[in-house]
């Protein structure tokens, strides 16, 4: 079984849509990480997609401060500006939606699915101290994260820890991962809508666990195109920057 994995979609659907497109015939099943929504200017149109895919989804923390879940005045202004706009866009339905759906860890096929850490999902995983309790606890020898917007990810092998460079190189769609037995795997496929890692690509992957692979890819898409609709709906001038740079 092929599942598409996806995060950090945060409304862009330009950005979704490239990457539905490029992906198409490489999957069978999908998962998504979480925040769907928050930045971007298109929360209905992707939340719409999303619901359409073959997917099991969870619930990010920009999903929970939009829905009320959780307290947008933890979020810095900028993001609390946008989490309060996005607010006022959803349609009854995807409110419903996303009020709904799950807290990760959730299974899926032979992995397994968080939106931050393992033990809570509104923690960043940026460094290896903050991954090892993950990987010691981890319920499944893979399991793919979000929330840092950031593509790699931690291996541990015996007692060894190490971080994972999985990003293609600028003129690569995709870079591979083999999946080896007796290591466990904390990976984050990267973010769609708003990638933080220096690349502005949209980022996502493809596990093929059977097969012992995982695929990790970086597309272009039209940037402008979301940044123009971001100002028409007056969304934050940082915000709209941010994604020419990929930080
Ligand atoms: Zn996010």
């Amino acid at each position: 079984m092929r599942y598409l994995i996806l995060s950090d979609i945060h409304a862009n659907i330009t950005a979704f849509e490239t990457v539905l497109e490029a992906a198409e015939g490489r999957w069978d099943k999908a998962v998504c990480l979480g925040d769907l929504v928050g930045y971007g200017p298109d929360p209905n149109e992707v939340i719409d997609r999303v619901r359409e895919l073959p997917a099991v989804t969870i619930r990010g923390n920009h999903d929970k401060a939009v829905t009320g879940l959780a307290n947008p005045e933890e979020f810095n202004p900028l993001a609390q500006n946008a989490v309060l706009w996005t607010r006022e866009q959803l349609r009854p339905e995807n409110f419903d939606y996303l009020v709904n759906l799950p807290k990760g860890p959730v299974p899926a096929g032979a992995f397994s699915i968080i939106h931050g850490a393992l033990h809570d999902e509104d923690e960043y995983v940026f460094a290896p101290e903050q991954a090892l309790t993950g990987l010691l606890d981890a319920p499944t020898p893979v399991v793919f994260f979000g929330h840092t917007h950031i593509q790699g990810g931690f291996t541990l092998r015996g007692e060894e820890m190490a971080i994972l460079h999985s990003k293609p190189a600028t003129d690569k769609r995709s870079s591979v991962l083999t999946v080896e037995p007796d290591v466990v795997y904390l990976l984050n496929p990267g973010s769609i809508g708003q990638p933080r890692d220096g690349d502005p690509r949209a980022a996502f992957a493809i596990a093929d666990l059977e097969n012992q692979r995982v695929e990790f890819w970086r597309l272009p898409y039209d940037i402008q195109s979301v940044q123009q609709r971001m100002a028409q709906a007056g969304l934050p001038e940082p915000l709209i920057l941010r994604l020419t740079f990929g930080r």
